[in-house]
């Protein structure tokens, strides 16, 4: 898109992520015995070969070689080296080379297989009773996870954590759609991945790290970007749910996307304020390069079924598949951020103001127009007429066009995305969802249980709504 071409903006650094360094040991107070006694053995059998400290990207790794048993037992609990010593005897691994990263719910380690010569990433989770807690907002309400009853006990929450992040990597991966890393292994809360690298001396860098050839590139990695998450939604049914230019590697020239312990699945309740939120942080990032496009056409980017995509297509391309490269066509089409409408400013306020309902999917640029004219607050009488629309079936004679799109979306949801309409409809929105702002989050999930509360437009928005369709 030429204008592309030369809008590079001042960086504008804004932190986005406090990571804490935290003292790497996880006590684990109540050790089984037999585990008690093995540790003698497994620590005596691996200690030299677990390098617990930072790991250094140099040609000499020899940067002082720690791995001793005091330090590894210093820093990894017993039953941790339990699972890892599995890695070790099925031939995965053969050396743990150090720390990479210490993250608020894991550890992630450098390993090696010195024979293979292939490199990997082990994310270790921790038992750190307070993550956990906030944690438990992305399981509540999570299908697959439902009859997980030890919600309240670390050690097994960590495991389910793992888990659930294995999972969801496994599926983007096999969807041979979204790049992610390898899943390679999965030992209770000790995770195995491929480890994405250039080679031995440079690590591919994070998106955030990233140094970008020209506009143009940036441009490709955005939509790249947004293509992801639409095939993410689309085909592999997940949302990301913490998706960031910290979540994401840029290797061999190709985006990839990991960190996806956080990922839900659509039927989530809050799966459409997560998206909102990827939306944002995504935006946020790429418009300090570059101009971006509206949340509000990214979020229907995302969500439309391909049908409403192909039709507000221009009318002399044809868009008939599915695809990257359609995808791509598409992205090409939507005007960038002030240059389409009236709302030019501050339309992404408005948008990240209005209150999300799932069956926001097809919404039709005029409910959006109404919704910021101040001619409904909420979008509930929508959401309302869908659902007796499906209910009632075939008795579509209803008048207004705005609800024969909505029914024809309706009869093309797939099965599975159907029941997860059934199953919930009932939402509540949020405002300027920051990703750090917990105490936002914990008044959000109150909210959420504060059935039928209305969320209405913010007053400022309103008032600078009405001033403008004054003038
Ligand atoms: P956290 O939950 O702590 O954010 P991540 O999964 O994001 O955990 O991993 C933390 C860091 O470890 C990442 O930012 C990245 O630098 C590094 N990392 C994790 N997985 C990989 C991988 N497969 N290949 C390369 N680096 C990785
Ligand atoms: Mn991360």
């Amino acid at each position: 898109m030429d204008s592309w071409r030369g809008q590079i903006k001042n960086k504008n650094q804004r932190k986005k992520k406090n990571r804490f360094r935290l003292p790497m040991s996880d006590k684990d107070s109540d050790v089984e015995q037999e585990t008690q006694n093995s540790k003698a053995n497994i620590l005596d059998k691996y200690a030299n070969r677990i390098k617990t400290d930072e790991f250094v990207f140099k040609k000499s790794k020899t940067s002082k070689d720690k791995s001793d048993r005091a330090t590894v037992e210093n820093v990894l609990d017993p039953r941790t080296i339990k699972f890892l010593e599995k890695l070790y005897r099925n031939g995965t691994i053969t050396k743990l080379n150090g720390c990479i990263s210490t993250g608020k719910e894991a550890n992630v380690y450098h390993a090696a297989n010195e024979t293979t010569g292939k490199q990997y990433a082990i994310k270790i989770y921790k038992t750190s009773v307070l993550i956990f807690k906030d944690r438990e907002r992305y399981v509540d309400g999570e299908f697959r996870f439902r009859n997980t009853k030890n919600q309240h006990n670390p050690r097994k929450m960590i495991k389910i954590w793992a888990e659930k992040e294995f999972r969801n990597l496994k599926r983007l991966y096999s969807s041979g759609l979204i790049p992610t890393p390898e899943p390679v292994a999965l030992k209770s809360h000790v995770l195995c991945m491929e480890f994405l690298t250039e080679n031995e001396e440079s690590p591919s860098p994070k998106l955030k790290d990233y140094q970008f050839k020209d506009t143009e590139e940036v441009g490709r990695f955005y939509q790249q970007m947004l293509v992801y998450m639409r095939l993410m939604f689309q085909k592999c049914h997940l949302i990301h749910a913490d998706l960031s230019e910290y979540n994401s590697i840029v290797h061999k020239g190709q985006l990839y996307i990991f960190d996806v312990s956080q990922s839900v699945e659509p039927d989530h309740p809050m799966s459409l304020d997560f998206l909102r939120m990827d939306i944002k942080n995504v935006n946020d990032y790429f418009q300090r390069k570059i101009q971006v496009y509206p949340e509000r056409l990214i979020f229907q980017f995302i969500v439309n079924d391909w049908d409403s995509i192909k039709e507000k297509f221009e009318k002399n391309t044809v868009l008939e598949e599915e695809n990257e490269q359609t995808l791509f066509q598409y992205l090409e089409s939507l005007p960038l951020k002030g240059e389409d409408d009236s709302n030019a400013g501050f339309e992404d306020d408005i948008f990240r103001s209005m209150h999300l309902v799932r069956s926001l999917n097809n919404l039709e640029d005029r409910d959006f127009q109404e919704f910021a004219d101040g001619k409904i607050t909420t979008l509930n009488e929508l959401v309302h007429d869908i659902n007796l629309e499906s209910e009632s079936e075939s008795n579509s004679d209803s008048d207004s066009d705005s609800d024969s799109d909505l029914d024809s979306e309706s009869d093309s949801a797939s099965d599975s995305e159907k029941s997860w309409k059934e199953r919930d409809t009932s939402l509540k929105g949020k405002r300027f969802e920051d990703k750090d702002e917990k105490k936002a989050r914990k008044q959000q999930a109150k909210e959420l249980k504060q059935d039928k509360r209305k969320t209405k437009m913010k007053k400022h928005l309103k008032k600078k709504l009405i001033k403008r369709t004054k003038k």
